[in-house]
């Protein structure tokens, strides 16, 4: 399963995290939504693999810890979303399609 790439309009913003969105459900630790907006990354399907962090040519991503989570126990968060010049490496590389970038999404939020 991919991210949803129209998850704004299927989904409703429950809370910001390190100044991005968080769009739900969120039911921690099992369930912990969709991080971000103009970068968006699922974080119930990502497993951390790490490519996006290894590639992103601006460093968005971070790791943050989520114990607990059935999928994997860190995510790669767009902390630093806003820096996106949007190559689309992340979402080349991220091997189950976590990740949906799109500069047109904040304005249509
Ligand atoms: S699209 Fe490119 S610049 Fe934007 S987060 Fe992904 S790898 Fe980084």
């Amino acid at each position: 399963m991919a991210i949803d790439p129209n998850f704004e309009q299927n989904r409703e913003k429950v809370d910001e995290h390190n100044g991005h969105n968080v769009w739900g459900p969120v039911d921690e630790p099992e369930s912990l939504g969709i991080h971000g907006t103009h970068v968006a990354v699922d974080f119930d399907i990502c497993l951390a693999d790490g490519a996006c962090l290894e590639d992103c040519p601006v460093d968005v991503f971070e790791w943050v810890e989520t114990p607990g989570h059935p999928e994997s126990e860190m995510k790669a968060d767009p902390a630093n979303e806003s820096q996106c010049i949007d190559c689309m490496l992340c979402v080349d590389v991220c091997p189950v399609d976590a990740i949906d970038v799109d500069a047109s999404r904040p304005d249509r939020v």
